[in-house]
């Protein structure tokens, strides 16, 4: 039985993984001509690798760690430390570190009485706030304050503004690019439910190399030895339907159409959505895909000659064009080292810029500027460093923005039309739109798509 998959992001590759596990034959067509998606990275004429966004992986993404292990690629990733790292003015450094050896939530509670990041009165506001969270919340908790932004939630649990802009604010940026009164409290306090309860859920960990030589290629690679095959430079234009509404056929950018048993959009919403035939716009859950606006983000790589920073972990940061970031020359030990492209050895930061809606527009050599400025407050050494190369990646509409009701529109991976079906980061698991949501929502629909496919096999798929 064929199955073809539109878009090759994290989503679509562990979609076509699962799909070809259980015996399909499976088609995969991706417009550009890197796979990846949003985690996609490209070497440019300096033999340096280009990231789409920094991309760190959480110890509680169960699913992309079982399919990193189960394409053999188990050793992709680097843990680092339990610590929220803050770059500070004057090259100063505050973290927010769990006590270790402790059971959560003391762990937690040492660790914040300990940080140095907020001032007492920050601290026990938040121990007040955030206790009953870490002790009773659980998911049908969290997503009844999906209603209202986290700042709200914030307020109302009693808990500084202090301790929202200098400890949150940077997490929400980093989560979803936009401030703590845009996105809705549901992310915000599922990641303090992971970061308060478990250890091992809340490292974080990088990429051995970058994220596609340790992952996407794994992926590539694992595909075509089963059997799959990869388009790239294959872009979906339309779909041709039958009678009843279902899909015919597949129609690419050059033409050709693609016939299969089953169809599945893999594709960012916001690229579908403007291949939604109007025929289907009759059914809300193609309907409540509209409800979906993506998030602009920028990424910046900048190249030193000089180490700028000795922090082997993620940075936030509060109050500058970055977010968050980290020097992938120390992270990620297999890329970014001397001798590799422009490295020579320095610093190689990447930065993710957040919010980033008034820089989509703007000269990349005036954000450089600015980061630099910035850079400057945060680490002295940039002073005596040279830039030797400044790059940047800007996404108008990148993850959708998780801001309060949207959450309840995220569509199931099975649609009203037979014979078609969504994964993506955005559709329904459990997940915020990230890499392991994607992996999530990528088992989701094969699982799906066989049960429905099964009980359908004899009159309508086999014949
Ligand atoms: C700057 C940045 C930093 C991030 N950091 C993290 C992080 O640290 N940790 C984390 O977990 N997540 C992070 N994310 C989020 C994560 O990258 C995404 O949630 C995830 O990769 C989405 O995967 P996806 O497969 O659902 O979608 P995508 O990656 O968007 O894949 C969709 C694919 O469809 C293709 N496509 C589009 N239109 C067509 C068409 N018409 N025909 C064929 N193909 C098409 C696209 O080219 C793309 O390859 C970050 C995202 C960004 C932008």
């Amino acid at each position: 039985m064929e199955i073809a998959i539109f878009g090759g992001g994290v989503a679509g590759l562990t979609a076509a993984i699962h799909l070809l596990d259980k015996g399909y034959s499976v088609r995969l067509y991706e417009k550009r001509s890197v796979l990846g998606g949003k985690v996609s990275v490209w070497k440019d004429s300096d033999g340096d690798s280009i990231e789409s966004g920094l991309h760190v992986v959480f110890g509680g993404y169960k699913e992309l760690q079982f399919i990193l292990k189960h394409i053999g690629a188990e050793d992709a990733v680097l843990w680092k430390d339990l610590a929220l790292v803050y770059a500070e003015k004057e090259g100063k450094q505050t973290s927010f570190e769990k006590q270790k050896g402790l059971p959560s939530p003391l762990a937690e509670l040492i660790g914040g009485l300990k940080t140095n990041v907020i001032t007492w009165r920050d601290k026990l506001s938040l121990i007040r706030g955030l206790l009953p969270l870490l002790l009773f919340g659980d998911e049908k908790y969290f997503r009844s304050q999906d209603h209202m932004t986290y700042s709200e939630w914030h307020a109302r649990h009693g808990i500084t503004e202090n301790a929202l802009q200098r400890l949150w604010r940077p997490i929400s940026l980093a989560l979803n690019f936009i401030e703590p009164n845009v996105i809705s409290a549901r992310p915000m306090i599922t990641i303090f439910n992971y970061f308060g309860r478990n250890y091992e859920d809340a490292r974080f960990g990088f990429f051995k190399a970058n994220p596609n030589d340790s992952m996407i290629e794994p992926m590539r690679q694992y595909i075509l030895k089963k059997g799959g095959i990869i388009e790239n430079n294959a872009r979906l234009k339309a779909f041709e339907l039958n009678a009843d509404d279902t899909v015919q056929a597949a129609v690419l950018a050059d033409g050709r159409r693609i016939e299969a048993d089953a169809y599945i959009s893999a594709l960012p919403v916001h690229s579908f959505k403007k291949l939604i035939p109007k025929a289907w716009l009759k059914h809300d859950y193609f309907k409540n895909l509209f409800h979906f606006v993506g998030s602009p983000v920028a990424n910046c790589q900048l190249w030193f000659d000089k180490k700028i920073t000795d922090t082997d972990n993620l940075m936030f940061s509060h109050g500058t064009t970055f977010a968050t970031f980290a020097d992938v020359s120390i992270t990620c030990k297999e890329d970014y080292q001397a001798g590799q492209g422009t490295a020579t050895g320095g610093s190689v930061l990447n930065l993710v810029l957040a919010p980033a809606h008034h820089l989509m527009e703007l000269p990349n050599d005036v954000i450089v500027a600015q980061v630099m400025k910035e850079l400057e407050t945060r680490f002295p050494k940039v002073r005596e460093a040279k830039l030797l190369k400044a790059t940047m990646v800007k996404i108008p509409e990148s993850v959708y923005k998780a801001v309060p009701g949207v959450d309840r529109f995220r569509p199931d991976q099975v649609s009203p039309i037979a014979n078609f079906f969504l994964c993506g980061d955005y559709t329904y698991q459990h997940y915020l739109a990230s890499m392991e949501g994607a992996a999530l929502s990528g088992r989701a629909v094969a699982e799906k798509l066989c049960m429905r496919l099964a009980k359908k096999q004899p009159k309508e798929l086999l014949l």
